[in-house]
């Protein structure tokens, strides 16, 4: 190496010399560059002394929480600025419909002074909730990213041995969805009667962000066509507010499908006396027993068999404490010989909710639970023959509305139907088709 250094020296001058105007005017052009990035930090520095120093605060939602719950531990974190997270919540209230799952977190930003200046709460990849300090109180902000959405028409049989709901999440189908198909349709299809060979016809609807992570699901269509069990549609129905009770799915002419199945009275159930004629143990004279006589010990805890509200919760020397409750299809339960009540006139129950206990006060030879059922009409039927709460049907407006939307729906199946058809898996038969729709 040695060796070659005069070389490469001798070398270097002479290149220098020849180009020290060209070097120098290079070096000023860098020196200006260099002074313009300062500049720019500079800048950027000043920026970024002006940019608040906010703290950010998060907490978690834990099993049976609701925003309170955690609105008050964040409140704990916040010293002092605890009246500005009720604002938080005030501002959102009516925008949200806070469906809250184990591991979600509420985040807000707090400045020096304690003061919330932002919150946020994002329920899903797409989906941010957010709410911002301005100069005239909290202003609430949906923030959306976009989303891709896909119609998909499964279709496909029943085979020997298998059932609707196992063929749906052998197909992959989130089992809240297939809990939803079968839902609906068992308001109408007696799925005891199906048998292999009935087809079926479903028509989803999924959200995917950035194409590939899927974000929501709703079933649009159910069908079924059975050789015992006929032919069922099931279309979903949505109101202009998203939040409207009324949103759920209906047949074409407007019957809701919303499964309500009674509960039992009791846990354990042992008829003593049927519904009709009968010799009353009593008076010995044949009579009409309007009810349903489960024998059971004094004090067994009797159970509202549906939602609704007690319309009668009081003692005649007949029917001993007895408790009325009216359903939403304007049926009433009846629950008498009790020896306690344990609800009040007005109180809104839930299905299974425990109500009072059996005794054998009124007309009564020992202790059972007489269980009754009134029509909307108030004539007694057979609480036997009352399997569900019948939901009620669409009419007007929201009738004509359904329709439309049922031939929105026959279009998309149609449009879907065009798409080449692919087997699901291996493990069904059932056959899908998709469209993106944006
Ligand atoms: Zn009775």
């Amino acid at each position: 190496m040695k060796f070659f250094y005069p070389f490469l020296c001798a070398f270097l001058v002479f290149f220098s010399a020849c180009h020290e105007e060209e070097k120098l005017a290079a070096l000023r052009k860098d020196v200006a560059a260099l002074e313009n990035s300062v500049d720019s930090l500079q800048k950027a520095k000043e920026k970024l002394q002006n940019v608040p120093n906010y703290t950010i605060l998060s907490d978690t939602v834990r099993a049976g929480e609701g925003p309170f719950h955690v609105f008050s531990r964040l409140k704990a974190m916040v010293e002092g600025g605890d009246a500005d997270l009720g604002k938080v919540y005030l501002a959102m209230q009516d925008s949200v419909e806070f469906k809250l799952r184990v591991g979600e977190k509420f985040y807000i930003a707090v400045d020096a002074d304690r003061h919330v200046q932002r919150f946020r709460y994002a329920p899903n990849v797409i989906t941010s909730h957010v709410v911002v300090r301005t100069d005239s109180g909290f202003v609430y902000k949906l923030v959306e990213k976009p989303v891709v959405r896909k119609l998909s028409v499964y279709e496909g049989a029943l085979e020997e041995g298998s059932t609707l709901n196992g063929i749906l999440l052998k197909v992959g189908i989130p089992r809240r969805m297939v809990g939803v198909v079968s839902g609906v349709l068992q308001c109408k299809v007696a799925f005891p009667l199906a048998r292999a060979g009935d087809r079926f016809r479903i028509l989803l609807e999924d959200s995917y962000f950035q194409d590939s992570i899927w974000v929501s699901g709703k079933v649009v269509y159910a069908e079924f066509e059975g050789r015992n069990v006929g032919h069922h549609e099931a279309f979903r129905y949505e109101d202009p507010d998203p939040k409207s009770s009324y949103n759920a799915h209906y047949t074409e002419s407007g019957d809701a499908l919303v499964f309500d199945g009674l509960r039992y009275p009791l846990e354990h159930l042992r008829i003593t006396s049927s519904y009709g004629s009968r010799v009353h143990p009593i008076t010995g004279r044949v009579t009409v027993h309007y009810g349903v006589d489960y024998g059971a010990p004094t004090g067994t805890v009797v159970h509202a068999v549906a939602e609704g509200e007690v319309t009668v919760s009081g003692f005649d020397n007949l029917s001993g404490n007895k408790i009325a409750i009216r359903h939403r299809d304007g049926t009433t339960s009846w629950y008498m010989h009790l020896s306690a009540r344990g609800v009040g006139v007005g109180a809104k129950v839930s299905p299974g909710q425990a109500i009072g206990r059996v005794g054998s006060t009124g007309r009564s030879t020992g202790p059972h639970l007489h269980y009754g059922f009134r029509n909307a009409q108030g004539q007694w039927i057979n609480p036997l023959s009352k399997t569900m709460i019948a939901t009620p049907k669409l009419s007007g407006e929201r009738l004509a509305r359904l329709k439309e939307q049922v031939k929105d729906i026959r279009k998309e199946i149609d449009l879907t139907l065009a798409a080449p058809a692919v087997k699901v898996n291996d493990s069904t038969d059932v056959m899908v088709r998709t469209r993106v729709l944006n």
